[in-house]
């Protein structure tokens, strides 16, 4: 099979979601896709956080080589705190194709900022810091790509507040259509431009749009309304619908044999309760705030992702200097005081160990669990499923720089390193913003469809294994990944 490759990313889609919307006829296409197709469940990263999944989607590679579990990573050595970008992925399915000889396009994916070489154009996703960077291989093709799509969205994690008004959900469902169709008018654009033989676009309004009103749309969920699900039906999946099938429409009009590939980075389910790991950690003593900090005590993350679009412009004025100015930035904690510090928000929990002040690892790490494990008790409900030491979830090169312990948490609860405000230590935070009612779940979503696709195949499969099934799929030998060729999507004979 020598055809061309289109892969859709749908950004937490999930199947308990579509499959009622199919049902109740808002997404006619993707219900003749996955009829017409292999599909089933895409099983996430551990966590299934979005850079974490759509890193490994792009490397074939699970959280061990990759190095990383969230948005941040945390270097103890250095005391030093960075946000994840696409440095931090090994060799990717697009400079593999490129390799090969392929010409490629990837549009919008998350984790490909800074773009790389590639035999094609990269137009780079979530984590990308503004209009102003160099966020276009090859960079001389950004003003031609901007004069023909002068509307075109970056997607900027920071600015969701500020550029989206998804407490109003008629205004937010507009804003949301129209980047469903400048999306789709850059990809029908380049594909026409460069015909590529793999292309990738990616709708990040997907996930924007399910994280404040999951709830809603869950008709198992007791905030369940009829009146938003139905609005939210016809007025932004019926119509994500309308415009995949006329892109996909559209590129077979002149090649027939397209094959086409929707997959998600993870499911999504209903939020109930975060948990500060911060809070619960500095009153055992084991992180020590820093009192004399002008900062509020926030979480680490969203301090670090609120600066980031001015440590875009501070990264060039200090180079290979900016982690330095990130770790300046959000100093909510004594480093050398903290035998612990914990990463993250609405995730997993991540707590990394001060090497430097704790001797015997391995006993603090049990003495950890078992304080840890105090967090069952607290409130009404059990909230750890799992506490996970690094060496029984991770293995690969770049395992050093994963967190000591993972917690697992129950289903509806999430985790954050975050302190709350003025040390008041409320462990659990009961009340939780708008914006995440709606959290992440490990299964995602997969169509394989065209020519020679088994669509008997209803079997899940990894996002790990996507790389290594495209390839093969494109008649590319196998690249070095931790995830498998699927032999089974294909039609044998
Ligand atoms: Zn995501």
């Amino acid at each position: 099979m020598k055809k061309k490759i289109l892969i859709i990313g749908l950004d937490g889609g999930s199947w308990k979601l579509y499959d009622e919307l199919i049902k109740d006829g808002y997404m006619p296409f993707l219900a003749s896709l996955r009829e017409s197709g292999a599909s089933g469940n895409l099983i996430s990263t551990i966590p299934p956080q979005t850079p974490v999944a759509w890193g490994a989607f792009q490397t074939g590679m699970k959280p061990g080589d990759l190095g990383y579990v969230d948005f941040v990573t945390l270097d103890l050595e250095n005391n030093k705190l960075g946000i994840v970008n696409g440095k931090n992925l090994p060799k990717t399915i697009w400079e593999y194709f490129s390799e090969q000889g392929k010409k490629v396009v990837s549009l919008n994916v998350p984790m490909t900022f800074p773009p790389r070489k590639v035999n094609g154009v990269i137009i780079s996703g979530m984590l990308t810091p503004g209009i102003d960077s160099n966020f276009i291989y090859p960079r001389n093709f950004k003003t031609e790509f901007l004069n023909n799509n002068p509307s075109y969205h970056i997607f900027q994690l920071s600015r969701i507040k500020k550029d989206f008004s998804y407490k109003e959900i008629d205004r937010y469902l507009l804003e949301l259509r129209k980047i469903i169709d400048t999306r789709k008018d850059a990809a029908l654009y380049l594909f026409d431009k460069e015909d590529p033989d793999l292309m990738m676009v990616h709708f990040q309004v997907t996930d924007i749009l399910q994280h404040p009103y999951w709830k809603k749309l869950d008709k198992n969920h007791k905030d369940y309304s009829s009146e938003a699900y139905n609005n939210i039906g016809n007025n932004f999946y019926k119509f994500l619908d309308n415009r995949l099938q006329s892109m996909v429409n559209q590129i077979k009009s002149t090649h027939e044999d397209l094959l086409v590939t929707i997959i998600s980075d993870h499911g999504f389910q209903p939020h109930d309760k975060r948990i500060n790991l911060g809070d619960f950690l500095s009153t055992k003593n084991y992180c020590i705030r820093n009192l004399n900090s002008s900062n509020s005590f926030k979480s680490l993350t969203i301090r670090a992702l609120r600066k980031f679009d001015l440590l875009g412009i501070l990264k060039k004025v200090f180079k290979d200097k900016w982690l330095n100015a990130v770790e300046k930035a959000t100093q909510p904690i004594l480093w050398s005081k903290s035998k612990v510090i914990a990463i993250g928000r609405s995730s997993y929990g991540f707590i990394y160990i001060n090497e430097k002040l704790v001797k015997d690892k391995n006993s603090f790490r049990k003495e950890l669990i078992m304080n840890l494990e105090e967090l069952n008790q607290l409130g009404t409900r059990k909230v750890i499923n799992t506490i996970f030491t690094k060496e029984e979830l991770y293995k690969g090169s770049r395992f050093d720089s994963l967190p000591d312990l993972i917690i697992v948490p129950e289903p509806g609860i999430t985790f954050s390193g975050s302190f709350s405000d003025q040390g008041k230590g409320d462990l659990l935070v009961e009340g939780l913003e708008d914006f995440h009612q709606g959290i992440h779940h490990l299964k995602g979503i997969y169509i394989f469809a065209g020519d020679g696709i088994n669509k008997n195949f209803k079997s899940d499969i990894s996002i790990i294994d996507v790389f290594p099934t495209l390839s093969m799929l494109a008649g590319l030998p196998t690249p070095e990944t931790d995830g498998k060729r699927c032999k089974e999507l294909v039609n044998e004979g």
